[in-house]
């Protein structure tokens, strides 16, 4: 009998509990546990409708690690998935380690005061989890996540030596808002207005923020402007993939889009840090957050699809060989399939999979991973029996 404890009933969190509750024969119980109780009701009634399965709820703190940890030493899950927000993990990790309970996430840990995104702070967990005999696996979302497995899976198929890997995420769909964001704002508007950065040549080279666009043809979408960004994967992916010579990630978006942000980022609605207001300090993109649409409510209605792959190149058999391994998701049939739209899906059906590599031993090891360190073929198989199925495009 396994049973998965997710936390955070957000768009995200939704999805990973319906497609738990879709594979009865992995996950026997299912425990969502979130910070407001109320959200993880309205998910259950929703699971009960769509999936006619039974799940547990509860009300947790994931920040307070002594509450936290109380509730696994209750529930004694079998796995933790955490797609609470990146604020949470190293304190979910910690309670991992004190319940001996194996954990898995889809975004790396930030601190709140500043946006930085980098694997350190969980890595740091490496040993502690190695000497606990407990697997973390980190970043198994999209991007990172099913981005990562297809540059193992063509490290390990496709290439005898992948020399460049540019990471390309489009949304082509429409939400009908003049402005929103599809995941977290807060954690969305973050990442999108740091400094750009990409590997080459054995160096990190940063650009201003959205400063460098290409057109780029997406499968199932055309051609659209994507702009180069920061990404987490690319840090693991740069230690991970031997030979790399260059590795970008790039990201699409409106001219409305970009309007919108440009305007909030200069009357300070962006801001991180506190400012004073009426006798109370406030955050401005938490106050933000409050005005946007909630990013699980863009489900319906949204229409379009998203595309996202990664294009490869580099050697096999001695030839030059290009490819782009990529999914097409579209926001429509999400909506049918789990009351959500398709970034919150392609964020949570690997989520999912990745809790179902840790529970039936596919993917095995003690201390702290990331996805492209793992074998890719039985990964890549449940994402086509799952939801997310992927082709290989070549040239
Ligand atoms: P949401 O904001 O919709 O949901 C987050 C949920 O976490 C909310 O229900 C929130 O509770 C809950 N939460 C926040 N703080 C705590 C806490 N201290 N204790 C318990 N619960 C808490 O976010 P999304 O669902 O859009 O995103 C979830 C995660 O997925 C994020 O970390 C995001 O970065 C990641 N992500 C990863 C992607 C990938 O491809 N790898 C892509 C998209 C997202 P409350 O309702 O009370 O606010």
């Amino acid at each position: 009998m396994s049973k998965v404890l997710i936390v955070g009933a957000g768009g995200v969190g939704n999805v990973v509990v319906h497609k738990c509750a879709q594979v009865p024969e992995v996950f026997q119980d299912i425990v969502l546990a979130s910070r407001t109780l109320s959200r993880c009701e309205k998910i259950a009634q929703d699971v009960a409708a769509l999936e006619g399965r039974h799940i547990e709820i509860a009300q947790v703190d994931a920040d307070n690690v002594p509450q936290m940890t109380d509730l696994l030493i209750q529930q004694r899950p079998d796995v933790v998935v955490n797609v609470a927000l990146p604020y949470q993990d190293l304190h979910i990790m910690e309670a991992c380690l004190t319940a001996g309970v194996p954990y898995v996430d889809t975004a790396n840990y930030e601190p709140k005061d500043v946006a930085k995104f980098e694997y350190k702070w969980q890595w740091a967990f490496q040993e502690r989890f190695r000497d606990a005999k407990l697997m973390a696996l980190l970043g198994s979302g999209f991007d990172p996540g099913v981005t990562n497995v297809y540059c193992a899976y063509a490290q390990k198929h496709l290439f005898d030596e992948i020399e460049a890997i540019d990471i390309l995420d489009c949304n082509g769909g429409d939400h009908g808002h003049a402005f929103a964001t599809n995941f977290n704002p807060e954690i969305n508007i973050r990442e999108i207005t740091q400094r750009g950065r990409y590997w080459e040549d054995g160096a990190w080279k940063e650009t201003e923020p959205l400063s460098i666009n290409m057109d780029y043809d997406f499968p199932g979408v055309g051609v659209k402007k994507a702009y180069l960004l920061y990404h987490e994967e690319l840090e693991s992916l740069v230690l991970n993939v031997p030979g790399l010579r260059r590795i970008r990630f790039w990201m699409t978006f409106g001219e409305q889009y970009l309007t919108h942000l440009r305007v909030l980022q200069n009357v300070g609605m962006t801001r991180i840090d506190a400012v004073d207001f009426q006798g109370h300090k406030i955050i401005p993109v938490e106050f933000l957050k409050a005005l946007l649409p909630d990013p699980a409510s863009l489900g319906a209605g949204y229409t379009g699809k998203t595309s996202i792959g990664c294009e490869i190149s580099g050697k096999k058999a001695g030839k030059a060989r290009k490819v782009f391994i990529y999914n097409i998701c579209d926001h429509e049939q999400c909506w049918k399939e789990v009351h959500a739209q398709a970034v919150s899906y392609t964020t949570g059906v690997p989520a999912m999979i990745g809790a179902l590599m840790v529970l039936t031993g596919k993917w095995q090891g003690n201390g702290v991973f990331n996805m492209e360190q793992f074998d890719p073929d039985p990964f890549m198989d449940a994402l086509n029996r799952y939801g997310l199925p992927w082709e290989v495009r070549e040239g």
